[in-house]
């Protein structure tokens, strides 16, 4: 069976940065995602199309095709008395916080000064070329369930 729309697909991965640094892998042994569904960056999804289990895949990826460039509006300089008084705000902390829009997004304080704290709401992954390693596990049709939700249940899935 081969990678394709609706299909679920089951991979071992190792993700390296381009001086050969992992940055992430598939931990616990799988990663199983809902193929076209969106569920993985656009360059790592073509790049399994049409792969079936025991097929290895070594694939770059520019940002554009994976978490996106770095956008220079998304650094903003907030007071710091935007923060509770009793947290020390130091660079490289990372929370979560509600954009204007309602939606919540993940900061990484970049810099802290007097009256105020320079924030980046970039994915940290943004403006990598991602360099993917990538063994396909297993191919299987995704039950009806999965396909209404979008995503993968079961042990190297979503849990409810
Ligand atoms: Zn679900």
């Amino acid at each position: 069976m081969q990678a394709t729309k609706d299909k679920v697909i089951i991979v071992d991965y190792t993700l390296k940065d381009g001086e050969g640094t992992v940055i992430d892998q598939s931990s616990d042994g799988n990663f199983a995602y809902l193929h076209g569904a969106n569920n993985i960056i656009p360059g790592l999804e073509s790049a399994l199309e049409g792969k079936a289990a025991g097929d290895a895949v070594s694939v770059v990826i520019a940002p554009a095709d994976g978490y996106g460039e770095r956008d220079p509006e998304q650094v903003q300089n907030v007071p710091r008395n935007a923060f509770p008084d009793d947290v020390e705000i130091q660079p490289g902390m990372q929370f979560q916080a509600q954009s204007p829009d309602g939606n919540m997004v993940h900061v990484v304080v970049a810099e802290v000064e007097a009256e105020s704290v320079t924030i980046d709401a970039n994915h940290p992954l943004a403006g990598v070329t991602l360099h993917f390693d990538v063994n396909v596990v297993e191919v299987r049709d995704a039950s009806s369930e999965e396909l209404e939700h979008g995503h993968v249940h079961g042990p190297d899935g979503h849990e409810h």
